[in-house]
């Protein structure tokens, strides 16, 4: 619970304001990103919101004699990307392979040998190029990669059936393959591949390669690759986050300044590099008298200190998540810890209730994995409250408070609820 717990007065009857109203979809756009040794222009197309942070590339095909995958693109475009998201599709990064049925562009070259990394000279089949990235269509692959940073790429290719084991967040590649019915597998470590250059070049990015079986798909398979994508963008979509900022005025900052002296021996009431996640509860049925509680900037009852308490985020039992403080800000939640952490509060009265919510645990979790990805924080620095005095990161400068802890998520219930977080994509997946 917060540390003001005990003084959370019963729910107000007032109601929330409504969340933020979603974001109307614009129109897929699309453009050329470069041309082909023969001309033809690569095109890629755009479906949801231009302001999505988190991007997914879908190439239906990059050997010409392997299209499968550009009907599961042509059925991508007419969906709508998760909240937060958008796709990016190629449906072919080979037209003149594709106008020839050859894997090979117009120069004879085997595109996916033509990156840069680990590129070498091979002839035949895999016919590399004459250097690493010659080929107009493998720069142009890597102009737009390198604009648009997608978190994930996907590539299409034919007919081994199986999601290809990549360098990246395998979490990632088992959503797709359990989404899709195809196994997931090791190929050897073909060089100057597409998918080897983003995940070595974009670390925290993830490209992966997905073989298709031999010849057209059906539509029952079209339907079910197109599923698979998208969930590859729910599982990296971010949290929504309804922002309901607290009053934190200069006085709150030179009372929260002077607290960060005090209590850490820090002259600043600026959060920086967070490394430490506190989970909490509330003690209530509602969120209102939460807000209701953090927002004035009044001595706390329990310890008598300047500046009130507070929490960075707060979830709703509906799985909504108010953001209350930005997290460049020091908040108190957490004795020994608020020098370096982003306190969580659960609406509820136990945490038995807020692991037993499914919503409520949904939102936490994503948003936790966020936070851990934006900082750098790793699961075992995400605690419970209770844990605050066992992390190294502990730090109080008066005596008396030093032993000084809450009950929420002791160690048992910390420790499930870092279990679930590791079932989450990477923390890099979801930054
Ligand atoms: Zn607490």
């Amino acid at each position: 619970m917060s540390i003001l717990a005990s003084a959370l007065v019963a729910a107000a009857a007032l109601s929330a304001p409504s969340a933020d109203a979603p974001a109307p979809v614009p129109a897929a756009r699309g453009e050329v990103i470069g041309r082909s040794a023969e001309g033809r222009p690569i095109r890629a197309l755009r479906v949801g919101s231009p302001r999505a942070r988190v991007k997914v590339l879908v190439v239906g095909a990059v050997h010409g004699n392997e299209p499968a995958g550009r009907a599961v693109v042509e059925r991508l475009r007419r969906t709508k990307p998760p909240r937060g998201t958008a796709l990016w599709l190629i449906e072919d990064a080979n037209p003149d392979g594709s106008a020839a049925g050859s894997r090979h562009n117009a120069g004879g070259v085997d595109l996916n040998r033509n990156f840069p990394y680990r590129w070498r000279p091979q002839d035949g089949v895999y016919e590399s190029g004459p250097g690493p990235g010659s080929e107009p269509e493998t720069q142009a692959i890597m102009r737009f990669v390198e604009r648009e940073r997608p978190r994930v790429t996907l590539w299409y290719h034919q007919a081994l059936r199986m999601v290809v084991k990549s360098t990246g967040d395998p979490a990632l590649e088992r959503v797709y393959s359990r989404r899709s019915g195809l196994p997931r597998k090791r190929l050897p470590r073909y060089h100057g591949t597409a998918v080897s250059w983003q995940n070595t070049t974009f670390r925290g990015d993830t490209s992966f390669v997905v073989e298709l079986a031999g010849g057209p798909l059906d539509a029952a398979g079209v339907r079910r690759h197109a599923r698979a994508a998208l969930s590859l963008a729910r599982a990296v979509a971010p949290p929504t986050v309804v922002r309901r900022p607290i009053p934190f005025d200069a006085q709150r900052k030179a009372d929260m300044r002077a607290y960060a002296r005090r209590h850490y021996g820090i002259d600043d009431h600026r959060l920086r590099d967070p490394k430490v996640i506190v989970q909490h509860y509330t003690v209530t049925d509602t969120f209102q008298p939460v807000y209701d509680t953090f927002a004035p900037n009044r001595p706390d009852p329990e310890l008598g200190e300047l500046p009130g308490v507070c929490a960075h985020y707060v979830i709703d039992r509906d799985g909504t998540i108010y953001q209350l403080v930005s997290t460049r800000l020091m908040c108190r939640h957490t004795v020994g810890l608020n020098w370096t952490s982003i306190g969580i509060e659960h609406v509820g009265q136990s945490d038995a209730q807020v692991l037993g919510n499914p919503r409520q645990m949904a939102a936490s979790l994503r948003l936790t994995r966020m936070l851990q990805g934006r900082h750098g924080i790793s699961t075992r620095n995400v605690i419970g409250h209770n844990e605050n005095r066992s992390s190294p990161f502990h730090r109080e400068r008066v005596a008396r408070l030093r032993s000084q802890t809450h009950g929420d998520f002791p160690k048992p219930v910390a420790d499930a609820y870092r279990r679930r977080l590791e079932l989450l994509p990477a923390p890099a997946s979801l930054r």
